[in-house]
């Protein structure tokens, strides 16, 4: 009975207060990959919503992202993701809900660089794998698909502000100016200038 309890981890059956809490020997234990904790806690990052084993290699996250369970069970109740890498539930996240993550990833940060190598690493898994993975499920590489979110934001900035090419062009992550002509032009077939008054055009139309 006394064991259940504890498993259940109720409120008021003797598990200490500061049971999830982080603590300095916890801390040393993430930062020196320390296996020997394996089974004593498990670590999530708010920021990524994936959770970790203290041994996992991963990049070291910032100490005031993480959160401290003393289950796997526990982490997936709260809604983070087992680490691709480390496997905390031992078992295989499914390629889409992994690719999932990532795209999610892309979409809340596409306006900063993104390489492929640091996206990788955010996503706990190898750059070749995310590579060949991401290409399974979308069709496309992560790179064209972070140039497509890209260029359709700098569609709605065009259409819905009066932001020029140049801001627009940093807005959207793409600040090389005539590069970002380029790849618009390639991909819709006009300069976002002559894309904007297109629009501007029609809508001018529509409204008649
Ligand atoms: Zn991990």
């Amino acid at each position: 009975m006394e064991g259940k309890q504890q498993n259940s981890f109720q409120k008021g059956c003797g598990m200490p207060d500061n049971a999830t809490f982080m603590t300095n020997e916890r801390w040393q234990a993430i930062i020196n990959n320390d296996a020997s904790y394996n089974h004593q806690f498990f670590y999530a990052v708010k920021s990524t919503r994936i959770f970790c084993k203290p041994s996992c290699k991963s990049r070291v996250p910032k100490k005031e992202n993480v959160r401290i369970f003393l289950t796997a069970e526990q982490a997936l109740q709260a809604n983070f993701r087992p680490c691709k890498r480390c496997k905390p539930t031992n078992e295989e996240l499914p390629d889409h809900e992994w690719i999932a993550l990532v795209t999610e990833y892309i979409h809340n940060h596409f306006t900063k660089p993104l390489h492929l190598e640091a996206l990788a690493s955010i996503a706990h898994g190898s750059p070749y794998h995310l590579h060949r993975t991401f290409k399974k499920i979308k069709g496309i590489t992560p790179a064209e698909y972070i140039q497509q979110v890209r260029l359709n934001a700098a569609k709605e900035y065009l259409t819905q502000t009066n932001k020029t090419i140049t801001d627009i062009s940093i807005c959207v992550g793409i600040p090389n100016t005539p590069y970002f002509i380029t790849l618009f032009k390639k991909q819709f077939g006009h300069t976002p200038a002559q894309y904007r008054k297109l629009q501007r055009f029609k809508r001018k139309k529509e409204n008649q």
